[in-house]
């Protein structure tokens, strides 16, 4: 592997697999968590044609922090100082409580770095597509209209960082009659 950018990348999977071992998503099938921070990064790749493998990285990495014991430290140490500043853009502040977290978002997004709006994007349209599929067990429609709203509302704050991606964003969105 010429420039290690593949080793990299399977570094990475290999890390957030075994960090996300024992958790599943909100599906019925209870699908491996894993999945998800694959799955991003493939929409990244195959959709929004990003070929950038500290951001690609990131996206295997973004919910490490947030939802494992995995430390910001801890990820510099192993896959350096840009992916670390990476995830640490793309994660929320725990210690704050959810609704401030969400209000964060909207507030905090539309000044990220433009590799970090490309993690929030993909995992956004990613997270979108899920819902519109399924609705997880125990949500009430309104829960799960207002995490549409919301998304919206993150969203608008990134756009012009990837027509595909936010083209994409915008088909799901419209499907439950949101414009962006
Ligand atoms: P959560 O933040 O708890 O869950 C959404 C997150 O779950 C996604 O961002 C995604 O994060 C992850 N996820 C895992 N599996 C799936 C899946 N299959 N589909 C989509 N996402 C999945 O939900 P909310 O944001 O809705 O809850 C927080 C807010 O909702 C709070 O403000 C709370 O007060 C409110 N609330 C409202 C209720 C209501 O009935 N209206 C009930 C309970 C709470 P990731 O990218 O990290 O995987
Ligand atoms: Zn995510």
């Amino acid at each position: 592997i010429e420039d290690n950018s593949i080793g990299v990348i399977i570094k990475a999977t290999n890390f957030a697999a075994i960090k996300h071992k024992d958790q599943r998503r909100k599906d019925a099938a209870k699908t491996p968590y894993i999945n998800h921070p694959i799955g991003v990064a493939n929409i990244l790749i195959e959709e929004g044609k990003v070929t950038d493998p500290a951001v690609i990285q990131a996206a295997i990495l973004h919910d490490t922090v947030e939802d494992t014991d995995t430390t910001l430290e801890e990820i510099e140490l192993i896959f350096g100082a840009e992916v670390r500043c990476l995830v640490d853009e793309v994660s929320d502040d725990k210690s704050l409580p959810k609704l401030e977290r969400k209000m964060n978002q909207i507030k905090k997004s539309p000044k990220k770095s433009s590799k970090a709006k490309l993690v929030k994007l993909a995992d956004k349209l990613y997270n979108l597509r899920d819902l519109a599929e399924q609705v997880p067990e125990g949500w009430e429609e309104d829960r799960v209209k207002e995490y549409f709203l919301w998304s919206a509302h993150v969203i608008k704050g990134m756009l012009g960082s990837n027509e595909c991606l936010e083209k994409e964003i915008a088909k799901v969105l419209q499907g439950q009659n949101i414009d962006l």
